[in-house]
């Protein structure tokens, strides 16, 4: 049997997980599931999967959580360190998709327990790519990317030495805006930026997604996991998103991964690795679907790209700062405070500011200094969008 948890269960990865472990339960001994308010969920997932313990991120919710499980063998917890306690609870594999940065303390717990981490908070990666990777590395772990974009790309390089890699190619749908014009962004709203073309997600990385914020992060996580430098990475619109990386290699053939947008074959490669094994998502027909497009992104379309390249050439805590910077004027934006476009602009304005101070280059990254990093920024964040007229 193998020991599974699985973080943030009650999101749109955590349910994709749960539906490929139900397909073959009896395999699996499910240790930790945590989630948020959705109480009935959690308890139900618990009570399908007959987890040890199940935690919500919410101390209030503790009672409703102890009600729901009334009658089974799970332990009911909450709060953010009863879900940093449970990712030290020994597992085989353990799936980090909490969304935001408190993804980040799970992630890092269970690198340090020298198990199979599927990685699909992309925070963890952006905010303290470093030390996780080198937490992973002392406790002997092995992170699978679940991002669909690296685990592509994780795929076309087995078997391939890094030294013969050229370039690693991220493809983006280019979100629900990519055929408004240019103009008309400015009013956009939140809940027209949360229609994805093509996948299914949570609301925030859907949102992201329309923005490009999404893409930047992924184009530092490229970073961070493959080792790759900044001018080796590309992104190219692709609108039928089937396509979701490629890899150069230095010979000039591409390695490209296509498969039909579904996160169950991210999961589900990171799930069985290093087999193969059958999972229920569509096949293409690609006669059916005939052609594929490609665009570069448009710098003055996507701002968030560019800076993404800033972050990485300023590297220490700039992720971290980029992050928060993104994340509260996403929150801004949902609050309808700011434009669909001043995302980008808040995010610039800190960036800029944090440097000038000398804030962000550090040399060794640390749990702390992050999480520091992470308020500081979402404080600055702040500033700028009440004392800026954009
Ligand atoms: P979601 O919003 O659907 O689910 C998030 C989960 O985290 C829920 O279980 C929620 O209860 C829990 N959660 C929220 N805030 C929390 C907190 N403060 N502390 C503890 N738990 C908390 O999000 P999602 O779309 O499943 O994404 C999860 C992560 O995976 C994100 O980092 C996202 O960027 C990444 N990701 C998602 C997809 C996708 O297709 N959905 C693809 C690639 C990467
Ligand atoms: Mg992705």
């Amino acid at each position: 049997m193998r020991r599974v948890s699985v973080f943030g269960s009650t999101g749109s990865i955590g349910v994709n997980t749960l539906d490929l472990l139900s397909r073959d339960a009896a395999a699996y001994e499910i240790v930790a599931l945590t989630g948020g308010r959705n109480i009935k969920l959690l308890a139900q997932q618990a009570r399908a999967f007959g987890a040890k313990v199940a935690v919500t991120c919410f101390p209030d919710r503790l009672s409703d959580l102890k009600e729901a499980l009334a009658g089974t063998e799970t332990e009911a917890a909450a709060g953010p360190e009863a879900i940093a306690e449970a990712a030290t609870r020994p597992a085989d594999w353990i799936m980090s998709a909490i969304v935001g940065t408190d993804g980040l303390i799970p992630s890092l717990a269970a690198a340090a327990q020298g198990s199979t981490l599927a990685l699909a908070n992309k925070e963890s990666l952006v905010c303290a790519g470093s030390l996780l990777m080198d937490t992973a590395k002392r406790a002997g772990a092995t992170i699978l990317p679940v991002d669909s974009e690296h685990s592509a790309v994780f795929q076309a390089l087995v078997g391939e030495e890094m030294s013969a890699v050229e370039r690693v190619i991220i493809t983006a749908s280019g979100g629900a805006f990519r055929d408004w014009p240019i103009e008309k962004l400015i009013s956009a709203t939140p809940e027209q930026a949360a229609q994805h073309p093509n996948w299914s997600m949570g609301m925030r990385i859907t949102i992201d997604s329309a923005s490009m914020f999404n893409k930047a992060l992924e184009v530092i996580e490229v970073k961070e996991y493959f080792g790759v430098t900044p001018d080796q990475i590309e992104v190219l619109v692709h609108p039928e998103s089937l396509i979701h990386a490629m890899v150069g290699f230095r010979d000039g053939a591409l390695m490209a991964h296509l498969g039909a947008p579904d996160m169950r074959h991210a999961i589900g490669y990171a799930l069985h690795h290093p087999n193969r094994a059958e999972l229920p998502v569509a096949r293409l027909d690609l006669a059916k679907v005939s052609q594929l497009n490609f665009t570069a992104p448009d710098p003055a379309r996507f701002p968030a790209l560019a800076l993404a390249g800033d972050v990485m050439e300023i590297g220490g805590l700039a992720g971290a700062a980029f992050n928060a910077a993104k994340d509260h004027a996403l929150d801004a934006f949902i609050a309808r405070k700011i434009a669909f476009t001043d995302m980008a602009k808040v995010v610039a304005e800190v960036l800029n500011q944090l440097s000038r101070e000398n804030s962000l280059t550090k040399t060794a990254i640390t749990l702390d200094l992050v999480r520091e990093m992470d308020i500081f920024a979402r404080n600055v964040s702040e500033a700028v969008i009440l004392k800026t007229a954009f």
